[in-house]
């Protein structure tokens, strides 16, 4: 594993050396003085310090709408796949890592997904250790942590006066060789200062208690606390539309007399005609079912099926539901 060092103020050549390239995405400030990725000719330096993105970089990968197909005069054609380099500089390590449950949906079915796996296939992730973890952030109770580099090509840490970069993939490899120039090698004491940095991070998380999850939601199936915990939910779907690893979607056919697009969008498990059955029936009525169904499938469904939990811990679902509702809470409950 390569480990380099770079000076942040030779951030802004590395980030044009990335836009000779192809697109780049970097941390910076909007109007309102949130953070997001943002693709800009960026004249300030980059920001370091911010808390995690209110939106994942699932869109990346996932678009909220993505034409499958369009059809004319009874003639389908597949849209052209793309294929310039993008790189997203700064994802936070959940978010990364919610890339790999995204990959086991997407890319390890019989065939793969290949609008995913080309946008997978096209974007190097630089990922950027979390040094200010919130209140809400539990990654990790669930396998990840603030300085964990899976699912990234690339983990930096922030240093004092540098950034540590370690590649994490044969794709990060090639990245920090492309840029040799501007890099230094990795010294012990910035190696030092970088676990030094990650470990007071991780200090700041409060563990949630999900060993075992599967089988204690297994048990606690028909448990009273359901309805209890689900009583406030508007089913505004703002839980999976910002989660990264939430994937369900629906399909339309858009038509305009011989003409249209077949088109992907994001779809909900909180909204009630999700499960609609066509003969009226629906086995998910009440928020109860639905809101149970949320945290089955991340903590039981997809350990059963897939080998893995389908929560990162980014504590978006927490932090941006208008109803507070915290999944925490029910896991608490079960003892999941
Ligand atoms: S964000 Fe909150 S209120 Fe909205 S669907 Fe999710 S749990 Fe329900
Ligand atoms: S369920 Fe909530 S905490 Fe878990 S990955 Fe999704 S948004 Fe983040």
């Amino acid at each position: 594993m390569t480990e380099k060092r770079i000076p942040h103020t030779d951030l802004d050549g590395l980030l044009g050396r990335l836009r000779e390239r192809g697109a780049v995405y970097a941390p910076a400030r909007d109007d309102a003085g949130d953070v997001a990725l943002t693709q800009a000719p960026l004249d300030d330096p980059m920001v370091l310090e911010y808390r995690n993105f209110r939106l994942s970089p699932k869109a990346f990968f996932l678009p909220q709408s993505q034409t499958l197909l369009t059809f004319c005069d009874g003639e389908a054609h597949e849209p052209s796949l793309p294929d310039g380099e993008t790189f997203l500089v700064g994802v936070r390590p959940c978010d990364a890592k919610a890339l790999l449950a995204l990959d086991k949906v997407f890319l390890d079915g019989d065939p793969p997904d290949p609008y995913y796996a080309r946008l997978r296939e096209t974007t190097t992730v630089i990922a950027l250790a979390c040094t200010r973890p919130m209140s809400s952030c539990f990654c990790t109770s669930v396998g990840g942590g603030p300085g964990d580099g899976a699912g990234a090509d690339v983990l930096a840490v922030g240093l004092e006066a540098d950034l540590l970069l370690r590649a994490q993939t044969p794709k990060g490899e090639e990245l920090l060789s492309s840029v040799a120039d501007l890099l230094a090698d990795a010294t012990d004491d910035a190696v030092k200062e970088a676990e030094k940095r990650v470990g007071a991070a991780e200090s700041l998380i409060a563990p949630v208690e999900v060993d075992n999850s599967a089988q204690r939601l297994r048990d606690g199936y028909d448990s009273p606390c359901w309805e209890t915990a689900s009583q406030t939910c508007l089913g505004c779907g703002t839980c999976s539309f910002l989660c990264p690893t939430c994937h369900c979607f629906d399909i339309t056919d858009e038509l305009r007399g011989t003409r249209g697009r077949r088109v992907r969008t994001w779809d909900c498990c909180a909204y009630p005609l999700f499960t609609l059955h066509g003969s009226g029936h629906n086995p998910r009525p009440s928020p109860k079912e639905r809101w149970r169904q949320r945290i089955m499938h991340k903590f039981r469904y997809a350990v059963e099926n897939l080998d893995r939990l389908f929560c990162v811990g980014c504590g978006r679902c927490i932090r941006n539901c208008p109803a507070s509702m915290d999944l925490r809470t029910v896991l608490r409950e079960l003892g999941a």
